[in-house]
């Protein structure tokens, strides 16, 4: 590891402010470049300036976590008002509860079952000729049958994918998707809640320090690496290497803004699993601040597509072709020294908010180890395979 120098971090999103903070807190020169014209990266939110509404600009984030020191970590920037997530769906001509729970099961077979019972027939109208499933369909066949699959799974799962759920892996359905009792908070995590001003000024918080230099409209390149000790890479890893094997492969979302004079849907989230809807949900913002109040409304309806060179690169796709270019993006990016790869983009991982605060968190701990031992950082902590 080179002498101790000024640290340069690529993304103001939620991986290099913290980072950022810790290695300033330990006393480093810390300077930060964003590409956009500003900080907070994917979990940006800004304040709609007719309605007052609280506008979740790239799609809808909510914070949930088990992890306690994430919980405290984030509570010490910001307050944070109590938020569940209830998300509904438009199947047919019906609303439903969603996850798929008691409550669903009924509405959606006119039953009056109770969770045992509900039980029993759901296991009745799983596909058991399935023994070893290998595709999403199999998969949810085989745990919640026909019907259920073609009203909540197969529809918005081919929209959000853009392929069919017979080429996606099982593996994206880990579990039973089905809950047998009334619970419809769509998080099962122990903490949960929403920054009472926003993710950008929670976020604005953590890169306030006297250290932190932030510089937006920047957009990193390669050769500058070297006018730092180290630097800590949250932008895209096919990127950084110039895209050498071919462009990783992601999703990207379009949002259709409208606004509503009162209450548009009555809640945050409404999903909408038919095929014939070319949307995949419509979001409805002023319902994830539930503690405010505002006679307009702001909403978008979101559609997922294939990620072109000039899009904002949101979900990684992680199929086979995929896996195999980022094998090579990876054996390729083992090589350089003085340069760790972290967050979303730079691991090719879809990283929840808490998951995303923890790895920064082991990731500048990590660093000041290292650099007490005069040792060397990893390019990855987390490995991106
Ligand atoms: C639609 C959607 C909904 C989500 N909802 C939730 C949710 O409800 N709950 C939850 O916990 N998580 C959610 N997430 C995940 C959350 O967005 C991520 O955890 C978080 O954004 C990761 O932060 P990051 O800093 O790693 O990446 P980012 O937020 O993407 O920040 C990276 C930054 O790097 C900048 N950058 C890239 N390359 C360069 C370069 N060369 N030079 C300068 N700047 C560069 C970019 O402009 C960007 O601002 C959601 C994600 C998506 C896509």
């Amino acid at each position: 590891m080179r002498a101790s120098g000024r640290i340069g971090i690529v993304g103001a999103g939620l991986s290099g402010a913290v980072i950022g903070r810790e290695l300033a807190e330990a006393g480093h020169q810390v300077e930060i470049f964003d590409a956009r014209n500003h900080i907070a990266g994917n979990c940006h939110t800004e304040r709609d300036e007719e309605t007052g509404v609280m506008i979740h600009v790239y799609g809808p984030h909510i914070f949930h976590t088990d992890d306690r020191e994430v919980w405290d970590y984030v509570n010490s920037f910001q307050a944070f008002m109590p938020y569940k997530n209830r998300v509904k769906a438009t199947s047919g001509d019906q609303v439903y509860s969603l996850p798929v729970n008691l409550h669903t099961i009924n509405q959606f077979f006119g039953k009056t079952f109770r969770p045992d019972e509900a039980r029993t027939f759901i296991e009745a109208q799983a596909d058991t000729s399935i023994e070893d499933p290998k595709t999403f369909e199999e998969q949810a066949l085989r745990f919640v049958g026909k019907d259920l699959y073609e009203a909540f799974f197969q529809g918005y799962t081919q929209k959000q994918w853009g392929c069919s759920p017979t080429e996606l892996p099982a593996s994206i359905l880990k579990r039973l998707p089905v809950r047998f009792n009334y619970d419809d908070n769509y998080f099962a995590h122990k903490y949960q809640g929403m920054p009472e001003n926003g993710y950008t000024d929670m976020i604005g918080r953590i890169l306030d320090h006297p250290n932190i230099n932030v510089s937006l409209k920047t957009r990193f390149v390669r050769a500058q690496k070297d006018d730092f000790a180290h630097v800590f890479y949250s932008g895209s890893l096919d990127g950084y290497l110039d895209h050498e094997f071919g462009p990783l492969g992601y999703r990207t979302l379009d949002f259709e803004r409208f606004e509503y004079d009162g209450d548009y849907q009555g809640c945050a989230v409404m999903n909408y699993g038919d095929v014939s809807v070319p949307y995949t949900r419509i979001t409805e913002h002023k319902h994830f601040s539930p503690w405010e109040e505002h006679k307009g409304s702001v909403c978008y309806r979101e559609f997922s597509r294939e990620c072109g060179p000039e899009d904002i690169p949101y979900y990684p796709i992680r199929l086979v072709k995929d896996k195999e270019q980022l094998a090579q993006y990876v054996e390729r990016a083992s090589r350089e020294t003085a340069i760790t790869f972290v967050g979303r983009l730079g691991t090719y991982r879809y990283l929840d908010m808490d998951v995303t605060i923890r790895e920064a968190l082991d990731t500048a701990r990590l660093y000041l180890a290292r650099e007490a031992e005069n040792a060397s950082m990893p390019v990855f902590l987390h490995s991106p395979i």
